[in-house]
């Protein structure tokens, strides 16, 4: 099909490891080139070490190209973004694959403007359709929910959302003997370039909820005391913290914490419901959420039909033992 080049797929190897997105990555770059019937590879910074090797090998990764003194572009994402943009150009990349975190969304636009490629970040599913590749995308705690049509006529950078990263890998993946390049930059960035001196995650206090990772809700079920409890906990465990309308309704938190249909939707990897009865309006904000457990006293709420996980309990009685058992994980006495 229109996959007229080779798909490459850029994994970061931090401290030269292949991490659990970069697993992600490649078992998701790897199918990719199945269904377009195109070679791949590897970009990365930071040569591997036997180790990734091997796992990069298990992937069936056929050619890593390593960036010659890669590593010190991390202090220039700029400059970073055009140097990938050429090795893409150098390596004829059809397709350029990098995961959508804070480094890979920040790669991608400087990426696909170099090279005058088509973008789309947040891609959650790809699949062949004749001549052409259709993408899905989720974008913006999946508010925007769009799928896209590739003709192949002009390269392609695509990011992919780590929470979509699935790092299991398919019995169907014949291991590889990966080649090796060493690939040097032609350039060296122009005048003074800003540094990065440090990189600050966001923190999950205070993060938009639609990017949160874990989020702990306090529905109805909350009393002010039970309510306190697991604002504590949330701090203590440094998750982020979220509440459902009758509690925003009365006056806890800011309405940047409310979550449901005419709050905030979230994709976290855990939502935590705690006394939450699990209204549609609500539910609707979090179904796309990778695990749902719930704690509840009604046995019969209609959270627990929406769940991975339900406790039939009473959070007077939970909450200070979760919150005991959390100072004494954290060092703090209980
Ligand atoms: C147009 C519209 C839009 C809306 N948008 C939203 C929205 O965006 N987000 C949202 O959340 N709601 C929204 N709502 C409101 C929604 O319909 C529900 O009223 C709301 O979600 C219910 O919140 P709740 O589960 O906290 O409260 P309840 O429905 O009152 O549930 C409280 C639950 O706590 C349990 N419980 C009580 N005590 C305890 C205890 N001690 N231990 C354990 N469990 C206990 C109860 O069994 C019960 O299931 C909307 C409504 C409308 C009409």
């Amino acid at each position: 099909m229109a996959a007229n080049g080779k798909i490459l797929v850029f994994v970061d190897l931090p401290g030269g490891e292949l991490d659990e997105t970069g697993r992600g990555l490649l078992s998701w770059g790897g199918r990719l080139a199945g269904i377009l019937d195109a070679r791949w590879g590897t970009a990365t910074l930071r040569e591997p070490g036997v180790e990734p090797l091997t796992s990069l090998a298990a992937y069936g990764v056929p050619a890593v190209t390593v960036v010659a003194e890669g590593e010190s572009l991390l202090d220039t994402p700029a400059h970073l973004g055009k140097t990938l943009a050429r090795l893409a150009a150098d390596e004829r990349a059809a397709v350029t694959v990098l995961p959508h975190n804070d480094l890979g969304s920040t790669l991608a636009p400087v990426i696909a403007a170099t090279l005058d490629a088509a973008l789309l970040t947040e891609v959650v599913s790809v699949r062949r359709d004749g001549d052409a590749l259709r993408l899905s995308r989720h974008a913006l705690g999946v508010r925007v929910d769009e799928t896209k049509v590739w003709d192949g006529s002009r390269p392609l950078v695509i990011t992919v959302p780590v929470r979509n990263l699935s790092q299991v890998l398919m019995p169907t993946v014949r291991p590889s003997t990966p080649n090796l390049t060493l690939w040097h930059p032609v350039t060296k960035p122009e005048g003074a370039t800003p540094r990065v001196s440090e990189r600050i995650p966001p923190d999950p206090q205070t993060v938009d909820l639609m990017e949160a990772e874990v989020i702990f809700s306090a529905g109805k079920g909350c009393d002010q005391g039970t309510f306190d409890q697991l604002a504590e906990l949330c701090r203590l465990l440094n998750v982020s913290f979220g509440v459902t309308r009758p509690v925003y309704d009365l006056g806890w938190t800011g309405f940047e914490r409310m979550v449901g249909q005419t709050g905030r939707t979230v994709t976290p990897r855990l939502y935590l419901a705690l006394g939450i009865s699990g209204s549609m309006h609500h539910v609707g904000g979090i179904k796309d959420s990778r695990r749902i457990v719930s704690i509840n006293s009604d046995a019969k709420a209609p959270i627990f039909a929406n769940s991975d996980e339900g406790f039939v309990a009473d959070l007077k009685e939970v909450l200070p033992r979760l919150l005991d058992r959390a100072k004494a994980a954290v060092g703090g006495t209980p």
